[in-house]
């Protein structure tokens, strides 16, 4: 690695006045579990690393109006093991579970996976289903951005130089609603996603019929998905085979996978259908059992 100055401001204002300071030399560091293998690869060179972990205020899980705010500090682990997270959105919890390894966990921060957007992480598939906005600071001041519009392209994000996410904020589901993150990894249990799916289903006051849908995906294409053509077939039907084969054949030309290690594209794209069915019929199944 190159050497690199190191800093570890203790407020977010301080945090922001260091970056200013360094411009383009400067890059934010939290868990470190990608821009320190980064760096290892010189890949990146910042000349100073600013460290967000004493940052105070940023590590907070809080119930706030109709929603759940997490801190860009909170780690994975965390977010797993919350009883505010997983009592209100269980399938957030869930989602963390399935990321890497423990120590992995440990480290890893939600304002680090977001920021780095690689297309195979995990949360932000299911961030994007649950309809989470970033909270974003920088030194002109506070935004705040749905997650669809923060992703931009392949580990490109909506962040301006000098910007932080600050938190997530994600709303709660509805009533009568279901939700399921499914992740598939014929590999190792501690991989990245060959394809994951996350999937809400809100039910009508009947019971059977499906009131909204929300797909989203990961690992198939540049940016986590939403599988709208999909979600469009489901308002005003009852589950059945059919219409999940249905949504499982719409979604697969929503995505546009690579081919690596880990499937042909092709493959992934097939699995996506698959993986998209198997995620809307139990989520629907939990969406009966909410009401
Ligand atoms: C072996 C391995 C396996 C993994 N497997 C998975 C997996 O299966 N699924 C999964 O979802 N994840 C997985 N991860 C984790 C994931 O790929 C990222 O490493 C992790 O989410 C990054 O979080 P971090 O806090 O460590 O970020 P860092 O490494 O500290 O930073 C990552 C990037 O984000 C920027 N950044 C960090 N915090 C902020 C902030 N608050 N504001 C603005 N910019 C910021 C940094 O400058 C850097 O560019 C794995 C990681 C490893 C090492």
């Amino acid at each position: 690695m190159n050497a690199f100055e190191y800093r570890a401001p203790r407020g977010l204002d301080e945090a922001l006045a260091v970056l200013r300071e360094h411009g383009e030399e400067a890059r934010v560091v939290a868990g470190g579990t990608a821009l320190v293998t980064m760096m290892r690869q010189h890949l990146v060179r910042p000349g100073c690393l600013v460290s967000l972990r004493d940052v105070q205020g940023l590590n907070r899980i809080e119930a706030t109006n109709g929603a759940l705010r997490l801190g860009a500090l909170v780690t994975h682990r965390e977010a797993e093991v919350s009883p505010l997270v997983r009592e209100r959105l269980p399938v957030l919890a869930e989602t963390f579970r399935r990321v890497a390894t423990v120590r992995i966990r440990h480290m890893a921060t939600i304002g680090g996976a977001l920021a780095h957007a690689d297309p195979n992480q995990d949360p932000p598939v299911t961030l994007l289903a649950l309809g989470a906005r970033v909270e974003i600071r920088g030194a002109r001041g506070h935004r705040e951005l749905p997650l669809g519009e923060f992703f931009r392209d392949y580990y490109e994000t909506a962040l301006e130089p000098g910007e932080l996410v600050t938190a997530v904020t994600v709303p709660l589901l509805p009533v009568a609603s279901g939700a399921t993150f499914l992740k598939f990894l014929p590999r190792t249990a501690d991989d990245y996603a060959t394809v994951a799916v996350a999937a809400i289903v809100t039910l009508e006051p009947d019971g059977e019929r499906c009131r909204e849908a929300r797909i989203a995906l990961g690992s198939v294409g540049m940016t986590p998905l939403r599988g709208r053509v999909a979600e469009a077939l489901l308002p005003g039907q009852r589950l059945s085979e059919s219409l999940l084969q249905a949504a499982g054949e719409a979604v697969k030309g929503a995505v546009d996978p690579l081919s690596d290690h880990r499937g042909s594209a092709a493959y992934k794209r097939e699995m996506t259908g698959v993986m998209v069915g198997r995620a809307l019929s139990q989520a629907w199944e939990a969406a009966r059992g909410a009401r």
